[in-house]
């Protein structure tokens, strides 16, 4: 089964400039994920480069005054001083959230008021970092969803699709919106763009199909669409687990008709201010104490400063490498070397050297939060593993073509 859920292209390439794989998924509407679907993966043009990096040297052509003039007009459109909030900024206290939250209210005289998707499981470090962000000057709104209905999900998403952090992404993607709407903040800004980690321009734009509605593709659905939560349809979810649509609805889309109703718009702040990792790592270091990983640096990784807010996070990046042969050292340095930070040389040897690593310091937080065996985690892990990535050598999984290959790029 794990051939159907992989693309068809058989062949394994890596980027030439950094070090992305094809195999990389390159996300889809989340509420239509299905057990065994054909995911997108991602695209690279005719001279073997991918094309979130050609979308990064568009981005050094980019008149960057000229976009923040835009930004200025679309802020100018939106700012109240009759006491209301004027813009939502969804986060977690990350540098990302904590660099748009700043420059929104201190450069551009912005009202923000911040909301928050709480993490699955919160780690110490991502509790420090988001309390750290309300106590720098910002209202906040927390949101935790039932956790009975949120283990369930995780647990679904994990056995349908190896993607135990579904729960997660589904309350990013919907979550602010429908709170904008609630509280008639007409516009939301996001702190990273899915361009900037690692999905590329072309291949997002594919799913925006503008229809006169300011909100991406993403982070709605149509009228009459089925929906799906963790591989399953909501109806056989409630039937099955004799649950509430309320229980569901803070997972669930709102569809596009309430959007246009409402005249919300969504963006993201990378597209308007040129976006570095780094420098807004510096930036949320020195305005709001923001903390880095005190383990040095992240399970799979060799970054300190990216996705620390939740147990889950691990197993993410863990399962994503299972399916993709790809893990969560490519996509710091894919992003790194986009961003002119490492060489890809550096990052070829980074990849070696942590992609893949077994998240295991959650790993019984993770068994317990969704009542699993070890027996249970290993063998759907398994049922995931495709034959076209992956080998047996000595007992041991290997990837067939990796990154450090010769020719990799072919
Ligand atoms: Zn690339």
């Amino acid at each position: 089964m794990s051939d159907d859920i992989l693309n068809s292209t058989k062949k394994i390439f890596f980027c030439k400039n950094c070090v992305e794989s094809n195999k990389r998924y390159t996300g889809t509407l989340q509420y239509k994920r299905t057990k065994n679907q054909k995911l997108d993966t991602a695209k690279f043009d005719n001279t073997g480069v991918c094309l979130s990096c050609r979308y990064y040297e568009d981005k050094e052509k980019t008149d960057w005054k000229l976009k923040e003039k835009e930004l200025i007009d679309i802020l100018d459109k939106y700012r109240r001083n009759d006491g209301n909030y004027d813009v939502l900024v969804p986060g977690s206290g990350g540098k990302d959230s904590i660099f748009t939250s700043f420059i929104l209210k201190e450069k551009y005289n912005m009202h923000p008021l911040t909301c928050t998707w709480a993490p699955g499981m919160y780690t110490d470090i991502g509790w420090k970092n988001f309390k750290s962000w309300i106590d720098a000057g910002f209202d906040n709104i927390l949101f935790t969803p039932n956790k009975k209905v949120h283990k369930l999900l995780t647990k679904l998403a994990f056995k349908n699709l190896l993607n135990p952090f579904q729960p997660f992404i589904l309350g990013q993607y919907y979550f602010p919106l429908r709170l904008a709407t609630e509280k008639k903040i007409k516009l939301v800004i996001y702190g990273d763009g899915l361009a900037e980690c690692s999905i590329g321009k072309q291949n997002i734009n594919a799913h925006h199909q503008k229809r006169n509605i300011s909100v991406p593709r993403l982070n709605y659905s149509i009228k009459g669409e089925e929906i799906f939560l963790g591989g399953e349809t909501t109806q056989d979810i409630m039937e099955k687990y004799k649950l509430d649509k309320i229980d569901l609805l803070p997972f669930m889309p709102m569809e596009e008709e309430e959007v246009l109703e409402s005249n919300t718009e969504l963006l993201a702040i990378t597209d308007y201010i040129n976006y570095n990792p780094q420098n807004n790592f510096y930036f949320a270091k020195e305005k709001s104490g923001f903390q880095v990983n005190p383990d040095g640096r992240s399970e799979g990784t060799y970054t300190k400063y990216s996705s620390l807010d939740d147990k889950i996070d691990g197993f993410h990046y863990y399962t994503f490498y299972i399916k993709t042969g790809r893990g969560r050292a490519t996509n710091d340095a894919a992003l790194e070397v986009r961003n002119k930070i490492i060489t890809r040389k550096e990052a070829v040897s980074l990849v070696k050297k942590y992609d893949g690593e077994f998240p295991k310091k959650y790993f019984k937080d993770f068994l317990n939060y969704i009542e699993i065996s070890k027996k249970e985690f290993f063998d759907t892990i398994e049922e995931f593993r495709s034959q076209d990535l992956w080998k047996k050598e000595n007992g041991k999984w290997v990837l067939k073509k990796a990154v450090w290959h010769k020719d990799e790029t072919k």
